[in-house]
């Protein structure tokens, strides 16, 4: 299911004396099954473009494309429920949303809201729980019982069992040690493979970027300016400057962005230890 988004612009409060424009004729396309990567500096639009992905927000002027599916100005919710089912959208601090007297109550939710049933539900509860890495004698427990890091990947086990072909995750890392980003990170890498889920970073970290995505776009005051695959992007330092992306050791960084390209990602993940 490829995703294109066409010309897209999105102002809050439309029509209003509060009108604001957080997006100006984004192009963007992301090819089914790749793992796209959006960064740029706070207040640049990710936020706004990543709730175009379901229809959170419809662009005010343009259009969505997810697979067959157009998401435009107008378009009712009951047309947009069955793209709310393809595209999971992992959410900063998902463990907020958890609510559930149990942990298996609160991943089979999601999937019996949509019609899926009990007995079909709990089996891709059982099946989740282990991919997320935690142990099945946590789905009888409370989830507020849990450390911060394995509620997180229960929320995460929620999102996965509405059975999306596409993943959205927002800083998906936010407040964890760098052990448990690495894990997590690792963890999307892996059923963005095993599963071929198309997978949409979005992020401030331009190492995560480099090290996961197929292609990387780079959001500024609410552009999509610059569009490409990891080595095209950090090719030159200068472009990034540009947009203010420079970190403070950028020949430092670059070393590692390219010793991380030169290194097949799979191996990566298995055999690297921090
Ligand atoms: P990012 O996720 O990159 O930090 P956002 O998409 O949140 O960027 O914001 C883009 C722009 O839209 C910013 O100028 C922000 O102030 C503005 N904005 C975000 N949310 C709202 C809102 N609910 N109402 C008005 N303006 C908003």
């Amino acid at each position: 299911m490829d995703i294109k988004l066409q010309q897209v612009s999105y102002a809050y409060s439309m029509g209003t004396p509060f009108e604001k424009f957080a997006l100006f004729d984004v192009d963007l396309t992301i090819p089914s099954k790749t793992y796209q990567a959006i960064i740029g500096h706070t207040g640049s639009g990710k936020s706004t473009i990543l709730q175009h992905f379901n229809g959170l927000l419809k662009p005010s002027k343009g259009q969505v494309h997810i697979g067959e599916r157009v998401i435009e100005a107008g378009k009712k919710a009951k047309e947009l429920k069955p793209i709310r089912q393809k595209v999971g959208i992992v959410f900063q601090f998902p463990e907020h949303q958890l609510f559930e007297e149990t942990v298996l109550k609160d991943i089979m939710f999601g999937p019996m809201n949509f019609g899926v049933s009990e007995q079909e539900a709990e089996q891709r509860a059982r099946e989740l729980i282990k991919l997320v890495g935690l142990p099945e004698g946590v789905l009888n427990k409370s989830p507020f019982d849990l450390s911060g890091g394995q509620m997180r990947r229960v929320a995460i086990a929620g999102v996965l069992a509405m059975d999306p072909e596409v993943i959205v995750l927002d800083e998906p890392t936010a407040g964890l040690d760098p052990r448990g980003q690495r894990e997590i990170m690792d963890m999307f890498y892996q059923l963005h493979k095993e599963r071929g889920l198309t997978t949409i970073l979005v992020t401030h970290s331009m190492e995560d970027a480099a090290r996961y995505a197929d292609n990387i776009a780079i959001m500024h005051e609410g552009h999509c300016v610059l569009s490409g695959t990891p080595r095209e992007i950090f090719a030159d330092g200068k472009t990034l400057e540009n947009y203010r992306l420079e970190l403070p050791h950028i020949v430092r960084f670059q070393q590692k962005i390219e010793a991380m390209l030169n290194q097949k990602l799979s191996k990566i993940c298995l055999t690297e230890e921090e």
